[in-house]
């Protein structure tokens, strides 16, 4: 029996009317074991008009409100961990462990949102003028959007609206329809915590649902991470109905090594970088280019170890890699390491035709490691979103960084090294938006913010730390005279004050 998932607006379970819903499945299995309510236009009416209700109210409750409410959801968040987990393991895939990393990382802005007093303090300058003062704060917004994709579903919603609440706004949710069902239990645990009815509201749903948050003339802010062609639908629909906007698109993240690196710590970051999650994170170092002579070297060590990688259902604790999310995806993946070959590329491991005993419905693929990949081949110029690594080679780090910088991507970007200045060169020469020097997956933690350059992000605003605080409120500066009680009134002066 399949359940049905409707959507949470005005702080309970509202069943979907549109007569149209989508399937969700066990990757692992490839069976449908939920049907998710797609909302039409009407449904994602009702969800703004029920967080515009909320706003009047929210939008001025005290900071000592919210946090107290940001406080209690964060204890409950950490008391079910697992739950959230193997809700995600369930219908996006992941290993467990690797789950509830997603969590942690989610529960890291949480915790900065108990903060948000501190950013929220404003700036104050006094006696600008005889009797003058001036000062600078921030205020909510009123209804924002998230639109969030399938590969993290508790952590990206999670990047976005503990901040976006905090700061005083409302918010609606719409989460990916593969993999839905965390965001309706991050709900019914802000419930629990104590947040009004209508603050945080979930529609699910596709692109009709997209649209109609992007044009609503209520929303007045949209977050959305996903795809590049997406982001930037969303980046110029939102900003064409008066919108701010932040759109986080795809990736080709790269790994320069250069000859003097660690060769061991260099394949073990490759390794974890590439396949962890099954190369679905945006983050995922998709090519490692290898400078000077150590190309061969570093490709032995690299299958070396992906070839010990264990791929089962992610609920299996022995597992370190899951299927990936559909079968569409699957084969898609599997499309671009066949067509490697032709196109030029070495192909030293092929994952294409694996399958797991037990569960040969899931959407399985093995290990790809493409070695000596061109430029010009697709497994290379498009975001693949699947484990498969490319290997280029370059004789110099000039030819390494240019190969780097003529990606259209600029999501993150590490150098493996153990020589300080060439890094701090990489640094500061890399068009990325993150720079791992020894990291290769150089994710920010809370209190900085994460986004991405070129094609990885439309908008001015990264998302979480201080930028998101910034992009969840407007600025208002107030100039205020009280004058002294000896004063004489200043008299009628219509010149420009100088
Ligand atoms: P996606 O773009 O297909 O979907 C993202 C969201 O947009 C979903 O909620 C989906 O329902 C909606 N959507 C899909 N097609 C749409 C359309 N035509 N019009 C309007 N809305 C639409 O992305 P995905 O496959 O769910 O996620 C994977 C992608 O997300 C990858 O490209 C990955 O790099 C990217 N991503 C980026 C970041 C980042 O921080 N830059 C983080 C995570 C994922």
């Amino acid at each position: 029996m399949t359940k049905t998932l409707h959507h949470w607006i005005g702080g309970r379970t509202v069943e979907g009317t549109s007569g149209s819903h989508g399937p969700v499945t066990d990757p692992a299995t490839g069976a449908v074991t939920t049907r998710v309510a797609f909302a039409g236009v009407e449904e994602v009416d009702a969800a703004v008009a029920a967080a515009e209700a909320a706003f009047a109210d929210w939008g001025r409750s005290s900071l000592a409100a919210r946090t107290a409410i940001l406080f209690r959801f964060r204890a409950l968040v950490d008391a079910h961990r697992d739950e959230l987990a193997r809700l995600i393991t369930a219908e996006h895939g992941k290993v467990h462990s690797d789950a509830l990393g997603e969590v942690a990382r989610g529960l890291e802005i949480v915790e900065l949102a108990c903060g948000i007093p501190v950013q929220l303090k404003g700036e104050l300058s006094t006696e600008v003028a005889s009797r003058v003062d001036v000062a600078a704060i921030r205020r909510p917004l009123g209804v924002v959007a998230g639109i969030t994709p399938f590969n993290f579903p508790a952590m990206v919603p999670m990047w976005m609206f503990p901040l976006a609440v905090a700061c005083g706004n409302t918010f609606v949710l719409k989460p990916s329809e593969k993999d839905p069902s965390a965001a309706n239990l991050l709900a019914s645990l802000l419930a629990e915590a104590g947040l009004p009815d209508g603050v945080f509201n979930v529609v699910h749903g596709d692109r009709v649902a997209v649209d109609r948050l992007l044009e609503h003339p209520d929303v007045r802010a949209v977050s959305f991470v996903g795809s590049t062609p997406v982001a930037r639908h969303v980046h110029t629909t939102a900003a064409a109905h008066g919108k701010r906007v932040q759109a986080l698109g795809g990736a080709k993240n790269h790994m320069l090594v250069l000859p003097d690196a660690d060769l061991d710590a260099a394949a073990d970051a490759a390794v974890s970088a590439a396949y962890g999650s099954a190369g679905e994170r945006c983050m995922a170092i998709s090519a490692v280019v290898a400078v000077g002579a150590i190309g061969d070297e570093l490709v032995r060590r690299i299958r070396e170890r992906a070839e010990k990688v264990v791929i089962g259902p992610g609920h299996d604790p022995v597992s370190e890699m899951g299927p990936l999310i559909t079968r569409a995806h699957r084969d898609r993946v599997a499309s671009y390491v066949r067509g490697a070959a032709a196109q030029g590329a070495e192909v030293v491991l092929d994952g294409t035709g694996f399958t797991v005993e037990g569960y040969e419905g899931g959407h399985w693929i093995g290990i790809s490691l493409l070695d000596r990949v061109p430029v010009t081949a697709d497994a290379y110029r498009d975001e693949i979103f699947g484990p498969v690594l490319c290997v280029l080679r370059a004789e110099t780090y000039e030819e390494g960084l240019a190969l780097v910088n003529a990606s259209p991507f600029g999501n993150g970007a590490a150098i493996f090294t153990r020589d300080g200045g060439a890094a701090r060169r990489f640094q500061m020469e890399v068009e990325a938006g993150m720079v791992g020097v020894n990291v290769p997956i150089p994710v920010p933690v809370g209190y900085h913010s994460f986004g991405g350059w070129k094609d990885s992000l439309f908008g001015d605003h990264h998302i979480y730390g201080n930028d998101g605080t910034r992009f969840y409120t407007r600025g208002k500066v107030v100039t205020t005279r009280w004058p002294d009680p000896a004063d004489t009134p200043p008299g009628v002066d219509l010149g420009f004050p100088r």
